[in-house]
């Protein structure tokens, strides 16, 4: 078995040694006598898991004391519609800033029972650059500002995301997170599905300031409650588990490898390889973000002549990369370059872009 070099935008590429160990402990986990896909969640070696992953994360991310981690079922989306339930009173205004697809897909989610604005947007110009903050149209009194720090689809990322004044910044990091250092007391909430760079899919982190929690928000369900959640740390119902584990298994494996500031030089360096790449192609390949807003984790590129991307694909699979198919939204390709894509799968497919654009320029 080869394993290829996976640029899938989520689920995406895990470390080797995060796969090898949760192997290792399908079976039976440490004296459990069981999977730890069998065992409760209330047991000794479940709680153990889970309160590890959340020191680990909070090393990893430098999460201050006076903000809750919360590690919820429902991915990212299921979060976009909880923000305005849990933050916001009813027809509140909340503010978004919408630098792509995922922006407005937080909007859509709130927008039934909030009174959800557009404070910015990049879409006229085809979400190929970020609003800029001269132009955003803040409400004073809205309960939030959702701000997506990184589109995953459109390949924009924000690399010092705006001060917001006083109401609280809401950020989505599901496609940046740990990717490089984070000054987290700058937000009200930060969260991200796993799926992308903090293990697998199933589980996602919300971080809180926890003098948020004490929102009124709106009427709901104990279960969509963050305030009951964190209560019952984030087990009111049963937790997706093996999900847990296994991205507690990541993070350790990036505090191994050096933390934030460590990914943060690898990530420059594996995105300043294929944009050269791209930039130096002479139009072969190309990449319509405007540079200062290109995103290091998620790289949308065309090739010169549509009529090639399928052999693109085709030969690109032969030459051991995979996931390289642009979303149906962009068309074209796209490389997703998170923390487990080593330099060398980047270097891979540099010399593998050069030999097609040979062969078929
Ligand atoms: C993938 C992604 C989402 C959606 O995540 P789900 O876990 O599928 O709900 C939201 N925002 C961003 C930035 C993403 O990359």
């Amino acid at each position: 078995m080869s394993r290829a070099y996976n640029f899938s935008p989520g689920p995406a590429m895990l470390p080797e040694p995060v796969l090898r160990q949760a192997q290792a402990t399908l079976l039976e986990y440490a004296d459990a006598g069981a999977s730890i896909l069998e065992i409760s969640h209330r047991g000794p070696e479940f709680l153990a898991v889970a309160r590890q992953a959340e020191a680990d994360l909070r090393t990893l991310l430098a999460i201050p004391d006076d903000y809750a981690v919360l590690f919820t079922a429902g991915g990212a989306t299921t979060v976009q519609a909880l923000l305005p339930l849990n933050f916001a009173a009813p027809g509140q205004p909340c503010d978004y800033v919408i630098s792509g697809h995922w922006g407005k897909t937080a909007l859509k989610q709130a927008a039934p029972c909030v009174d959800a604005r557009i404070a910015a947007s990049s879409e006229d110009g085809g979400f190929r650059d970020l609003p800029p903050r001269a132009q955003w149209r803040l409400s004073p009194e809205a309960a939030y500002v959702h701000v997506t720090a990184n589109e995953t689809i459109h390949g924009v990322e924000w690399r010092a995301i705006p001060e917001a004044g006083e109401v609280p910044l809401v950020a989505d990091f599901s496609s940046s997170i740990a990717s490089e250092p984070l000054d987290v007391t700058r937000f009200g909430v930060i969260y991200a599905g796993a799926q992308k760079n903090l293990g697998p899919v199933g589980i996602t982190v919300v971080i809180v300031r926890r003098d948020l929690l004490e929102r009124a928000g709106q009427a709901r369900a104990p279960i969509l409650d963050y305030r009951a959640q964190l209560a019952a740390e984030s087990m009111l119902n049963t937790p997706p588990s093996w999900n847990w584990y296994v991205l507690g298994l990541t993070v350790r494996w990036m505090l191994d490898e050096g933390g934030v500031a460590e990914f943060a030089r690898r990530n420059a360096r594996k995105a300043a390889l294929l944009y050269a790449a791209i930039d130096g192609s002479g139009g072969f390949y190309r990449n319509e973000v405007a540079p200062a807003a290109r995103s290091r984790m998620n790289v949308p590129f065309f090739l010169h002549d549509p009529a090639l991307d399928a052999l693109f694909l085709a030969e690109a699979k032969q030459a051991g990369l995979i996931g390289l198919k642009g979303h149906r939204v962009l068309g074209g390709m796209r490389a997703s370059l998170y923390n487990a894509m080593p330099e060398a799968g980047v270097q891979a497919l540099v010399e593998f872009m050069r030999e097609f654009q040979v062969r078929h320029g």
